[in-house]
């Protein structure tokens, strides 16, 4: 095995079985945005075998100060955000297959986004889509990590078909209201730290290490150095989407 992963192989809760799951294992990430953009570096310099990026927008200028993938000439030549990533993991690790897909993620696209991938992290900016991933997770019974972030803020959990709740047995796509992240803002430090927790919790899905996944949804406010958990409990029966009613 190679020496790039020296340091996390001698670690006592991953080793060289989880570094070979890790390695054959394929990862949806849904927005190539700013977490996306964290997400994907760490998955890709860890290892992951292969990782399908999912965006339909092109580089503009606002986006530098946080989505790191990309550069002043991404943004100067309005590249599309799919392409620039694949380039700049490509440069970052050869190990990891990248696949660019440049489409909106809706109902009509989600479920032949899923087709053969171990799990999906959500690196999305918009509820409503999200709610297309938990129901399209609930169908495919794969695993997803969730995460969120706005102004000084950020969210996480991981959903788990057949084992936790799914995100509509908590909330209702009404509950999340506006402002946007255009509206509200958002700072660079707080995109980097959701998705270095995204990346972990991703780690230790696909490495096997299902035991310390966390079973929270967790909101945090950095900016005023706050936590709240909600332990996720068990799935709602009558949820519409994963309960006893759904199609
Ligand atoms: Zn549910």
């Amino acid at each position: 095995m190679s020496d790039r992963w020296d340091r996390q192989l001698r670690f006592s809760g991953w080793g060289a079985s989880s570094q070979r799951a890790f390695a054959a294992s394929r990862v949806l990430i849904c927005g190539t945005g700013a977490l996306g953009s964290m997400v994907a570096t760490l998955l890709v310099r860890a290892g992951v075998g292969a990782i399908r990026l999912v965006d339909c927008d092109q580089v503009e200028e606002v986006n530098l100060h946080r989505q790191v993938l990309f550069s002043q000439h991404d943004a100067d030549v309005h590249e599309r955000k799919v392409v620039a990533a694949a380039r700049a993991l490509r440069q970052i690790g050869s190990d990891t297959q990248i696949e660019s897909v440049d489409t909106t993620i809706n109902t009509e696209s989600i479920d032949s986004l899923c087709n053969g991938v171990s799990l999906i992290v959500d690196t999305l900016d918009n509820y409503p889509t999200r709610f297309v991933v938990n129901a399209a997770a609930v169908r495919h019974r794969l695993d997803w990590v969730h995460g969120a972030v706005l102004g000084g803020t950020g969210q996480l959990a991981v959903f788990r078909p057949g084992h936790t709740p799914c995100l509509q047995c908590l909330f209702q796509p009404d509950d999340f209201a506006p402002p946007t992240l255009a509206e509200a803002g958002i700072m660079p430090p707080v995109v980097t730290t959701i998705a270095s927790l995204q990346a972990l919790e991703a780690m230790k899905l696909l490495g096997g290490q299902g035991a310390s996944v966390l079973t929270e949804f967790l909101s945090f406010d950095f900016w005023n150095h706050r936590r709240h958990a909600i332990p996720l409990g068990t799935p709602d029966p009558d949820c519409l989407i994963c309960g006893r009613r759904s199609p």
